[in-house]
């Protein structure tokens, strides 16, 4: 993940305090390398009453059931990328609804944004990197262990997606079911 070597002029980089941390530094033209974590989205998708899970087709979580989700990419909004992967990753077109919320941790490279989001067309469909799709009910939501990996990223994306997810464990209130009959 470090460069060897100045993005601007290709000399050799060094480790040296810089506003009271070490960084990267270039000794031949004062370039400072600086490390930003990447912008990452989560969608929880409704649809038809249902929350929309992908099983995960890559790490973190291969293999686990999560919201669709990736990395923000140069030239879209946040809420951009919370559609175009909701697409990609499960056939549906979807509205963003609001912001759940931001997590992240200092020994994590990625800060995720969750947003809640409801479908407008499509059909689910695993797609790109989701291996598998499931319509969850209200109060059936997988139980997942958690992971055993001791890779920080693996329990860190585990516990967002149990937080964000929580609302989904448990049945609707009565009065809301007789509601949609
Ligand atoms: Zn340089």
């Amino acid at each position: 993940m470090t460069p060897l070597y100045c993005p601007q002029c290709r000399s050799g980089l060094v480790r040296v305090p810089v506003q009271g941390r070490e960084r990267e530094q270039c000794p031949a033209c004062g370039h400072t390398v600086f490390h930003n974590p990447a912008p990452v989205v989560l969608a929880l998708v409704e649809h038809e009453g249902h929350l929309v899970l992908i099983r995960r087709g890559l790490d973190p979580l291969a293999g686990y059931w999560a919201p669709p989700g990736g990395y923000v990419e140069t030239g879209e909004s946040v809420e951009d990328a919370v559609i175009r992967e909701a697409r990609e990753e499960t056939g549906l077109d979807v509205a963003v609804d609001g912001l759940v919320g931001v997590y992240s941790r200092a020994d994590v490279r990625v800060v995720l944004a969750a947003y809640r989001a409801h479908s407008t067309g499509g059909v689910p469909l695993a797609g790109d990197d989701a291996a598998g799709i499931c319509l969850v009910a209200p109060g059936q939501l997988p139980v997942q262990p958690p992971p055993r990996t001791g890779m920080p990223i693996d329990e860190w994306f585990w516990g967002v997606i149990e937080e964000v997810t929580a609302p989904w464990r448990w049945e609707r209130q009565p009065r809301a079911r007789v509601a949609q009959r």
